[in-house]
């Protein structure tokens, strides 16, 4: 009994056992609504126990035919139509009481079948003039198994499905024939069978419903991996990609470099007196810098270039496909872009400057020596002054400076 009563509580968070206990089944219903993917799942289960009374009376009428015909003996479909829509409808109101959220399987769909198919059965071997139609119903019903069993399960409810089958038959003997052959009765075996193909969209439909729970929690997976792929490449401020991301990349390009001998290049930049900014107008405001300064640079950057922040007010950008005489121009560029910028909006009279040093791949490079190299230009930078771009010397022009 507690084991049943887990599932209802797990999902509602209310794992006291004490109250576990104390709570009725009323209110254990109303508890299991409460979530409303479950209440969803318990309307859809309440519709379609009702379609179930409605096919059970519309297979009675048909028996009811069948006895107008002359097949079958008439009190054959009243009794059908009592054990059927009477077995249909107390499962309607065991879903109406909510008590089926007790169950592991809320469906309740074993039950369902077996019901379903003892009634075909047991009227197969009553009337067996109409056996096969009721064979017919038999494999209609079991369609409904499709999505919902593992293939072990519907072979175990195949081989259940096989052998109860064939106990009815046994039992029939030689009774066993067709409906007659009046036009009626053929006329009539033509409409059971297209009512039974009728009850396969039913099947259908569930497999739609399926199909959209699917297709929409995939949309919400593939919103989720988008978020996740965001915190874990970006820097949380200033949207600019994370240290982490940035090595990674610019390993990746070194990579390429290597193998395609494509050019590219590596600056790295500091903002200038940053700690005064901080001091003078508030960590806010310098927080404010940092996204403006970002969103500055991303946009005048080109597609194939990468922004990365590196330290607290370092960055780095990774120019692609770049000689070091166009990614000095490009650096140039955004140094003036950020110096000339109209920084009064983030706060008044302040200006905003940048030094950087850049350096372009070399044969051997690894991304420690290709670093250092751009740190060294930087630090050249802001000796030299701060708000300029220094070129670091690479590792052949010194060896040609020294000779
Ligand atoms: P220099 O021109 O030599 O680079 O001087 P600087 O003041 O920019 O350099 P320093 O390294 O002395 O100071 C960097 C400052 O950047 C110190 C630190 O508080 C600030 N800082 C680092 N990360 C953040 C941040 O995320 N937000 C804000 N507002 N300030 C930051
Ligand atoms: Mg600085
Ligand atoms: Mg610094």
């Amino acid at each position: 009994m507690k084991d049943l009563l887990q599932d209802p509580f797990a999902e509602t968070h209310l794992s006291c056992r004490a109250a576990r206990e104390r709570i009725s089944m009323t209110s254990l219903y109303q508890i299991a609504l409460r979530d409303p993917k479950e209440a969803k799942r318990q309307h859809h289960r309440i519709r379609m126990a009702r379609i179930l009374i409605l096919n059970m009376a519309a297979e009675s009428a048909m028996l009811g035919l069948f006895a107008w015909a002359g097949t079958i003996p008439a009190w054959i479909a009243l009794a059908f139509l009592v054990a059927s829509t009477g077995s249909g409808l107390a499962f309607f109101l065991f879903f109406k009481s909510g008590k089926n959220l007790r169950l592991r399987d809320k469906g309740v769909l074993v039950p369902q079948l077996v019901v379903i198919a003892t009634l075909q059965l047991v009227f197969l071997v009553l009337a067996p003039e109409l056996a096969i139609l009721f064979m017919l119903v038999l494999l209609v019903s079991s369609g409904f198994t499709l999505m919902e069993f593992t293939p072990r399960q519907f072979t175990i409810g195949w081989v259940i499905y096989a052998a109860a089958t064939a106990a009815a038959l046994w039992f029939v003997g030689d009774r066993f024939t067709y409906p007659g052959l009046s036009p009626v009765e053929t006329a009539l075996v033509w409409l059971f069978f297209v009512l039974a193909l009728r009850l396969l969209t039913l099947a259908s439909a569930q497999f739609s419903r399926l199909r959209g729970q699917l297709s929409e929690k995939n949309r919400q997976l593939e919103a989720s991996l988008q978020k996740i792929e965001i915190l874990a490449n970006r820097d949380h401020l200033t949207g600019a990609f994370n240290r982490r991301n940035f090595m990674l990349t610019l390993e990746m390009e070194m990579q390429r470099a290597k193998r395609a001998a494509r050019p590219f290049c590596l600056a790295m930049l500091d903002l200038d007196h940053f700690k005064l900014i901080n001091d003078k107008y508030g960590h806010a405001v310098g927080d404010l810098v940092l996204k403006h300064f970002c969103s500055i640079i991303e946009q005048s950057l080109r597609s194939s270039d990468k922004l990365g922040r590196i330290g607290g007010e370092e960055f780095s950008i990774l120019l692609a496909e770049t000689s070091l005489d166009s990614a000095v121009k490009a650096m140039e560029r955004l140094r003036i872009l950020i110096a000339d910028h109209d920084w009064e909006t983030v706060g008044t009279g302040l200006t905003v400057t940048f030094s950087a040093g850049v350096t372009s791949y070399e044969h051997d490079d690894g991304t420690e020596t290709m670093l250092k190299r751009a740190d060294d230009a930087l630090y050249n930078a802001k000796r030299a002054g701060r708000n300029r771009v220094s070129i670091a010397e690479s590792a052949e022009r010194m060896t040609r400076h020294h000779s």
